[in-house]
């Protein structure tokens, strides 16, 4: 079995921990931020394979220059596969082979996994229908998992923040309930405003931080930089690509979605027609 080079193989929750800490400053990469999955297991496996990494003896994906990827959140709803990926990025953070922040999707699916009744809104049916069907045990696991998620990470001697909405520059390496609540909801817009990273992450306008911010949650149609701040979440569950972000590089490399998963009811920026189409 090929070895992580910066990571010692599957220590369980050892490993688990160790991954899900938020202050990951001591670690430079080089790493491989992936965008909102969303359930597109078939689109993480391509990326992942299209990066350069192989699977293991326990199907779990390694790079073998010693590359880590890192899951901006959002792994579950509105997609066919939430519980394969949910299965998949545990194992690999149980190994050693990946980090998870928690993602708004991720942390309902956890609180309807612990018996709250919810509405079954934003693609949150397709999850529940999954893991309805999965043992007690499956749905306990990724529960656990699901729910010691952290809101953000530090990387890079502090250089390099991933949260699922982002995070404004006052707050890097705050390890509160409230900090890790806002990285991963963010900041409701009022629903009908198009401009959706402008009322979702208000911060991005006026970030004049030192570190570089990476996060998912609203579906563009091209990953740009803003003000140090780039969104990776390229709406793969809604057809178009998955993406990742090369750290330190700064590349991005993309997969297609096999196909239209689920209808996107707000348009993605830059709006259809002012980008050329794929
Ligand atoms: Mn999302």
């Amino acid at each position: 079995m090929t070895r992580h080079p910066v990571l010692p193989a599957g220590d369980g929750r050892d490993a688990r921990r160790r991954m899900l800490a938020l202050d990951q400053r001591h670690l430079s990469g080089p790493f491989d931020i992936i965008g909102d999955l969303h359930g597109c297991f078939n689109e993480l496996n391509a990326l992942l394979a299209t990066l350069g990494y192989t699977r293991d003896d326990r199907a779990i994906w390694r790079s073998p220059t010693g590359r880590l990827p890192v899951f901006v959140g959002d792994l579950v709803d509105r997609g066919p596969a939430s519980v394969a990926v949910v299965d998949l990025v545990m194992r690999m953070v149980d190994n050693g082979a990946a980090g998870c922040v928690a993602g708004n999707h991720d942390l309902k699916a956890e609180r309807y996994l612990g018996g709250e009744a919810l509405p079954l809104l934003y693609g949150l049916d397709t999850t529940v229908a999954e893991f309805d069907a999965e043992s007690a045990e499956t749905r306990d696991r990724a529960r656990a998992f699901l729910g010691a998620l952290p809101g953000h990470y530090r990387f890079d001697d502090g250089r390099l923040v991933v949260a699922h909405t982002g995070l404004p520059e006052p707050l890097h390496g705050v390890d509160t309930p409230d900090v890790r609540d806002l990285a991963a909801n963010g900041t409701h817009g009022d629903g009908v405003d198009p401009r959706d990273v402008d009322t979702r992450h208000p911060w991005i306008a006026d970030y004049t931080g030192a570190a570089h911010v990476v996060y998912g949650h609203t579906p563009v149609l091209e990953a740009t930089w803003r003000n140090r701040t780039i969104g990776i979440d390229t709406g793969c569950v809604f057809g178009w690509r998955l993406t990742a972000l090369r750290w330190p590089e700064a590349t991005l490399v993309s997969v297609p979605a096999e196909r239209i998963y689920a209808t996107r009811r707000r348009p993605f920026l830059p709006e259809p027609g002012t980008v050329p189409s794929r």
